[in-house]
């Protein structure tokens, strides 16, 4: 076999593995396995293209040195990095990953330059919005990072006339591109083409920062999970533009499953994408006013952990509602400690998953997979709400939002519509967290002021620790 065979096959190999890693990715069972086939696949990949074109010796060491700096950098990250800092990491990533098909355009326009004295229009477009969409999504993906890390305000920021300086920009960027295209045939402008070329570059750079500044530090989840989808799109673009078909399957993937990803989270949140990228939902501050008793003159029923040791004690069955809290607090593996003291007492322990509880998706499966878990006992949304009304006690814990009934009966709630768990079904509720402050969207419980639920207020570890203390000492 010639290498001119062996390489569409390393490609077509890597292809595939890609596919058969998401596939992978879509279980918790299987999610490790799917990682590695991909990673194996991408091993392929990077070899294969080393024989794919004739690299100039004098150039090998920077390429390996690249790999080197890029791997040891991506082994340390996935060694140091915490589950809780994941969406930050994602962002970095993302934007690399942007950031480097919009190099290979602006090298590719610097080549063509050198090579050829007309641009063609198929390849042109191509590297032309590898430019631009991979832009968008570096600076974008900057911002989001920023966001989360808290070094760029994570308030949606705003001001007069923000959407109209939004839009020029984007405007602004297509008539270069236009301009750009136009030079390439007619040769009819006297600027340098590689100036326009640099310059649509940074207006789309300026682009993602007003794409991204205005969006609440919250939603920036589904912002990344969106500029993954840009990136992916912007992949597969420099993929025409080099003539590598596995950069143009690679890209078409990570386009369309960063597009359904965005969409999921966006219906779980039952909100339109217009409404994450335009609404000021995320600019909501938890600040609120600390409540204690409801319109009607119905009172929070606050409980200590020895109560709410012995109410779990006497059930035959509980679910556990995990949420955000429970990621803050590192507690998982004080919930693991308690379901395992109460499965020793005969007590059936499942845990219901939201699907965008926490704040990136899969987040409460992966910290409770940490914490060895066992997978058959986590539930998504739709199998375990009918369990609710033949449950003793839903233990809610750092979870806000996805249990809030007025997303069921509250037609005037930001979040009505939202599917939620039913845990104001169940025949007790215990909820822990640390005050009267709404979650995420900003907006009172009235699960709280149900009569059948107490509240244990305190940081999520510490409370499950007492509880499983309290328990441990009535045994
Ligand atoms: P949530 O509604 O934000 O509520 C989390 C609760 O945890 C807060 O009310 C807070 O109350 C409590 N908490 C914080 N730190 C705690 C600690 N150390 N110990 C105990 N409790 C603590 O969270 P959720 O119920 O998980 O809902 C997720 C929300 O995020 C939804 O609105 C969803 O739409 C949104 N979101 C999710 C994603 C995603 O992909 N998962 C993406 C974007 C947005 P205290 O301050 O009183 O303790």
């Amino acid at each position: 076999m010639t290498t001119e065979t062996l390489i569409p096959l390393a490609y077509l190999v890597a292809a595939v593995t890609f596919i058969l890693g998401l596939k992978g990715l879509s279980s918790p069972t299987t999610a490790v396995l799917g990682n590695r086939i991909a990673a194996a696949g991408m091993l392929i990949a990077v070899i294969a293209t080393f024989f794919a074109h004739d690299v100039e010796p004098g150039s090998l060491p920077i390429i390996l040195a690249g790999i080197a700096v890029g791997g040891i950098a991506g082994f340390a990250g996935a060694r140091v990095v915490k589950m809780t800092a994941m969406p930050q990491m994602v962002a970095l990533f993302n934007g690399a990953g942007g950031g480097a098909a919009a190099l290979v355009a602006l090298l590719e326009f610097a080549r063509q330059q050198l090579f050829s004295d007309e641009l063609e229009l198929g390849p042109t477009l191509a590297t032309l919005l590898a430019l631009v969409i991979g832009s968008v999504s570096f600076s974008g993906s900057a911002i989001a990072f920023g966001k989360l890390q808290g070094i760029v305000t994570p308030r949606a920021f705003r001001y007069p006339g923000q959407q109209v300086v939004t839009g020029l920009l984007v405007a602004a960027t297509v008539a270069l591109a236009v301009v750009l295209l136009a030079a390439g045939f007619t040769g009819a402008i006297a600027a340098d083409p590689l100036v326009i070329v640099a310059a649509t570059a940074a207006l789309a750079l300026v682009f993602g920062v007003a794409l991204v500044m205005p969006i609440g530090g919250a939603d920036m989840p589904v912002v990344i999970s969106l500029l993954n989808a840009y990136t992916g799109l912007a992949v597969a673009m420099a993929g025409f533009t080099l003539g590598n078909q596995l950069l143009i399957v690679a890209g078409t993937l990570v386009g369309a499953s960063g597009t359904i990803l965005t969409r999921l989270m966006s219906k779980a949140m039952n909100r339109s994408l217009a409404n994450v990228l335009f609404g000021a939902f995320g600019a909501a501050t938890s600040a609120g006013a600390v409540a204690t008793a409801g319109d009607d003159g119905r009172s929070i029923r606050s409980i200590g952990a020895e109560d709410a040791a012995i109410l779990l004690g006497y059930a035959q069955n509980v679910i556990v509602v995990p949420g955000y809290g429970m990621a803050v607090a590192q507690a998982q593996h004080n919930v693991r400690e308690l379901a395992d003291v109460l499965e020793a007492k005969g007590i059936t322990v499942k845990y219901a998953i939201h699907p965008v509880a926490g704040r990136m998706p899969g987040h409460m499966n992966v910290l409770l997979a940490e914490a060895n878990v066992p997978y058959d006992r986590l539930f998504d949304m739709e199998q375990i709400n009918p369990e609710f009304p033949r449950t003793d006690v839903a233990l809610v814990i750092g979870a806000n939002d996805v249990t809030n009934p007025a997303a069921r009966s509250n037609p005037g709630s930001p979040i009505y519509g939202m599917p939620i768990l039913d845990v104001d079904k169940a025949q007790n509720v215990i909820v822990i967290k640390r005050s009267m402050k709404p979650g995420f969207a900003g907006i009172d419980n009235d699960l709280y002021l149900d009569p059948k639920t107490a509240m244990l207020f305190g940081d999520a570890k510490e409370a499950v620790g007492k509880v499983v203390a309290e328990l441990k000492r009535a045994a």
